[in-house]
């Protein structure tokens, strides 16, 4: 049809990888499958710097679901690269000892106090309630040792800045007073996927500058 860029998004992991290999276009990743999200990771990233000089060191909390996270997969990939120290929390069934081997330096951690405790980027990822149906960890069990509150939050720096790539369930990973906090950039990173999304397609293009 002519199309001088392909955006895809698609439920199976490498369905992008796999059209590239057949095209000679520019063809962008928009999430594939519980693998990659490499837009929602640049422009966390981007949020990110707009508040803090430096990804070397940061430490970063990433809690919830990190199995099925395409987002944390990308953030993990990209954080790390640049220095980033990357926490990850959450029960067994959402987050395998093997995650470890995704990147080097990545910690697990179990509680969410130890995880958050002196972090510098506290991202929080959706709990979908029917991933909990049928496994160790009920949604009360998870909301009562997982859910981001303001007591867990205020154990991270003073300037912690709040993430979620969204979309959020407010009383589930989340409180409503965390999802509206000063420290929550969750309505910026909705932003930011606009200015990045378009650096990414001027990029493919060969139009940036
Ligand atoms: N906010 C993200 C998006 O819809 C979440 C995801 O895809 O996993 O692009």
């Amino acid at each position: 049809m002519g199309a001088d860029v392909i955006v895809i998004r698609h439920p199976r992991a490498g369905a992008p990888h796999l059209m590239a290999s057949h095209l000679d276009i520019p063809v962008i990743n928009a999430g594939d499958g519980m693998h990659e999200h490499p837009s929602q990771a640049l422009l966390d990233t981007y949020t990110i710097l707009r508040h803090k000089k430096t990804l070397k060191g940061l430490q970063v909390a990433i809690v919830g679901d990190i199995y099925h996270s395409r987002v944390a997969r990308s953030a993990i990939h990209l954080l790390t690269k640049f220095g980033a120290r990357i926490t990850l929390c959450g029960p067994p069934e959402f987050l395998p000892e093997l995650a470890t081997s995704l990147a080097p330096g990545l910690h697990i951690s179990r509680t969410v106090e130890e995880s958050v405790h002196g972090a510098d980027v506290v991202m929080v990822l959706r709990v979908q309630k029917e991933r909990l149906a049928g496994q160790k960890i009920g949604v009360q069990d998870y909301v009562a040792r997982y859910q981001m509150t303001m007591a867990r939050l205020k154990l991270a720096k003073t300037d912690a800045l709040l993430m979620h790539p969204g979309p959020i369930i407010r009383g589930l990973e989340l409180t409503w007073e965390v999802a509206d906090c000063p420290q929550s950039a969750i309505v910026e990173e909705v932003r930011n996927g606009v200015p990045v999304r378009m650096a990414i397609l001027a990029k493919a293009l060969g139009r940036a500058r």
